[in-house]
């Protein structure tokens, strides 16, 4: 059983203060969300840590159902300059590197993050898993592992939409399995 109370702390110390806790089972895996990595994403392939590098959709749903906790933390945002967003989601992404290190080591040997947007850690991705400069740190997105983002923070009463323009408010999420 998670002692809860001290890792909320721990989340409000790496910057996550908006956190949701769900049960694992909650999470929504879907084909579709595959489909549009495949199709029109223009990281297909780009990155070492996105499709298609990683385990099929249902490894994936295999993955989600071995935990039965995990945490929705929320990342409300608008930006006036749109191509903030890339050093924005890195630095969301290094804070959740190090607040899944600082679990681990609090005794949840399953912990593991999702990062709110493709991981971005190098200034440029080699694209293939090979040749990522820092294995040890990468980590795939929700929607990588066909997570339908959509659909499980909905769930939660949690806000999302489609966005039309980049400067639009944002809700974006990122995720972390704990047991
Ligand atoms: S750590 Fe660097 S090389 Fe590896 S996936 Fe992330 S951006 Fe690419």
């Amino acid at each position: 059983m998670a002692d809860r109370e001290a890792l909320e702390r721990l989340f409000t110390k790496h910057g996550c203060e908006a956190f949701t806790w769900i049960e694992a089972a909650d999470i929504v895996v879907a084909q579709w969300v595959r489909v549009k990595c495949l199709f029109g994403c223009d990281e297909y392939g780009m990155n070492a840590t996105c499709p298609p590098h990683v385990p099929a959709v249902d490894e994936c749903k295999r993955f989600f159902g071995e935990y039965t906790t995990a945490v929705v933390f929320h990342f409300p945002k608008r930006l006036d300059d749109p191509d903030a967003r890339h050093d924005w989601g890195k630095s969301v992404n290094a804070s959740l590197l190090a607040l899944e290190r600082e679990v681990f080591l609090a005794g949840y040997h399953k912990a593991f993050a999702l990062f709110m947007s493709s991981c971005g850690l190098c200034n440029e991705c080699p694209g293939v898993p090979e040749e990522c400069r820092h294995p040890e740190s990468a980590r795939p997105t929700a929607e990588g592992l066909a997570m339908d983002v959509f659909s499980t923070v909905r769930k939660c009463g949690l806000p999302i939409e489609v966005l039309a323009t980049y400067d639009e408010p944002m809700n974006r999420y990122a995720f972390l399995l704990v047991e």
